[in-house]
């Protein structure tokens, strides 16, 4: 009997779009791109060489010089347009997360909508670009600012939110004037190049915005690059504080957001079902490979107990599957080996003195990267599961005494993105707001996600640089200040004055 083998199904080729057009790299580095789902490869994409850094930002270069000139009228124009095709699109590009990230969908589709978010506030460039004007700040002479776009700006991103991050940074870039180079994360990078495709059928001018996909040699290129005004990067501390440093070096404004390892507080008076709720949702959606994610539970007091039963008992409904699978909850991680990392973790617990007291490992599904809910007791500070950004399903409760113990360990943490207290009384939650060393404070919300019109960031070896992403932090990031004094003639004024010139 003649054994018949099916064809592997040919690997999509993921390629660079420069100057409004797909470009397939020529330097024959490519990387493998999975479903985390299954386990297998889909896609190979191309890594881009310095020259082709170099030609996607010369695209954009050219494109400055117009794109700048273009009406706030019709840019907003655009924006609004841009809005309608990712809203009918959504579920599209959804999609193409699931298949390459291995979120699931209702959740891919979530980070989607957040991502729009922000688009429709650029839609009120307009309004977010007006300044202010002193009128006869002396006799005859007005005072104005103006913000003006920086020209060629970059964004460096992180496979976890593979359309939301790169929607936080070019949606502003491109409002302000100015013209945008992504480098996506190699891992999932199918997004981009569907944005890129969308923003051209929404009206975007070619070379506008452009993406070159990677690894280091790319990240340095446009970090190196003397025609890049500014660098937008989100990814793991390491290199966030290498990539500030390096492009901080070269001249450029830079803000470089980093992990994070976020505490959520219970106090002793805290609704426990919602506390438990909370730490469930906020520590195993997408399997844990979020940047808000609780990843510690710092339980005070005598709540320790009934809430650590309350996650018990929520652990085992959470469905683990395929992410295009309606049932699924929680998908698989995002490569073999970061899946084992995490497990990691979860199997040197014990040995450092922590318990396990539900364990991810047993009955994780068996093709892909799956690892079910783990949930450690006992985790205390200088133990590999505290200090680490797991960034996986791995959520450890350390039980405190007082309110000033939970505090200290939220301030301690060398990260600082986001934390949360979950309490009934008000004068301990306010009192948290005011002593918490983050960015981002959630009361009896886990993950406290600013809307987008306030702006995201941390704190500490959170984020590198001096100005949050998108919001109002974002419009500032990407222009820069110019202040206009003028006088118009008025023979029944002028005269000739070498004197300094002075307030009037
Ligand atoms: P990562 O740091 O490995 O990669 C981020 C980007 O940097 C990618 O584009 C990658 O290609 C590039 N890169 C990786 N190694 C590099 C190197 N040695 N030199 C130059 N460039 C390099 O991060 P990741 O694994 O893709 O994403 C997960 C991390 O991102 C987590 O630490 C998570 O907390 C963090 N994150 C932070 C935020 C935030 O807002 N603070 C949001 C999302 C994710």
């Amino acid at each position: 009997m003649t054994e018949t083998i099916e064809a592997p199904a040919a690997l999509r080729q993921i390629k660079h779009w420069i100057g409004g057009r797909a470009v397939a790299g020529a330097s024959g580095r490519k990387g493998p791109v999975y479903n985390p789902a299954t386990g297998r490869q889909a896609g190979e994409v191309d890594f881009a060489t310095v020259e082709e850094v170099d030609a996607a930002v010369t695209a954009a270069r050219a494109a400055f010089t117009t794109w700048r000139e273009v009406s706030l009228a019709k840019r907003a124009e655009i924006f609004f347009n841009i809005r309608e095709l990712v809203h009918e699109r959504r579920e599209e590009v959804a999609r193409i997360l699931v298949s390459e990230h291995g979120k699931v969908l209702s959740d891919a589709i979530g980070e989607v909508t957040r991502g729009l978010e922000v688009i429709e506030f650029c839609c009120g460039i307009p309004t977010l670009l007006k300044s202010e004007f002193s009128e006869q700040a002396s006799t005859g002479i007005d005072v104005y600012s103006i913000r003006q776009p920086l020209g060629v700006v970059a964004g460096i991103t992180p496979f976890n939110f593979p359309a939301m991050v790169p929607m936080w940074m070019w949606a502003p870039a491109i409002a302000c004037g100015n013209t945008f180079v992504l480098k996506p994360s190699e891992k999932d990078p199918s997004a981009s190049v569907w944005t890129a495709e969308l923003l051209k059928e929404a009206g975007l001018p070619d070379g506008v915005f452009n993406v070159v996909h990677g690894d280091k040699v790319a990240v340095d290129a446009v970090l190196e690059h003397p025609g890049i005004a500014a660098v937008s990067f989100v990814g793991s501390t390491p290199i966030a504080r290498y990539v500030y440093e390096t492009a901080t070096k070269n001249g450029k404004r830079c803000q470089a957001l980093g992990g994070a390892k976020n505490h959520m507080i219970v106090l002793p008076d805290a609704d426990i079902d919602m506390a438990a709720d909370a730490a469930v949702s906020a520590a195993y959606g997408s399997a844990g490979e979020r940047c808000m994610a609780i990843s510690q539970v710092v339980a005070v007091g005598a709540v320790a107990q009934p809430l650590i039963e309350a996650i018990k008992e929520r652990i085992p409904k959470v469905k683990v599957g395929d992410g295009l699978d309606p049932s699924s909850e929680m998908g698989p991680l995002i490569t073999e080996a970061h899946r084992d990392k995490v497990a990691s973790y979860v199997e040197g617990a014990p040995a450092e003195g922590a318990t396990v007291l539900v364990d991810g490992r047993e009955g994780a599904p068996e093709d892909g990267f799956f690892l079910k809910p783990s949930l450690i007791d006992n985790v205390k500070p200088g133990m590999k599961a505290y200090e680490d950004e797991i960034f996986g399903p791995v959520l450890g409760v350390t039980r405190v005494d007082t309110y000033d113990d939970a505090v200290k360990l939220v301030n301690d943490s060398p990260f600082g993105n986001g934390t949360a207290i979950f309490t009934r009384d008000g004068g301990a939650a306010r009192q948290f707001q005011f002593d918490a060393q983050a960015g981002m404070v959630g009361i009896n919300v886990p993950i406290p996600v600013p809307v987008a019109y306030y702006s995201f960031g941390g704190w500490k070896g959170s984020l590198f640089g001096d100005r949050h992403i998108y919001g109002p932090e974002g419009i500032d990031f990407y222009t820069r200040g110019k202040v206009v004094t003028s006088r118009w003639p008025d023979p029944a004024t002028s005269k000739v004055d070498l004197g300094f010139p002075q307030t009037r």
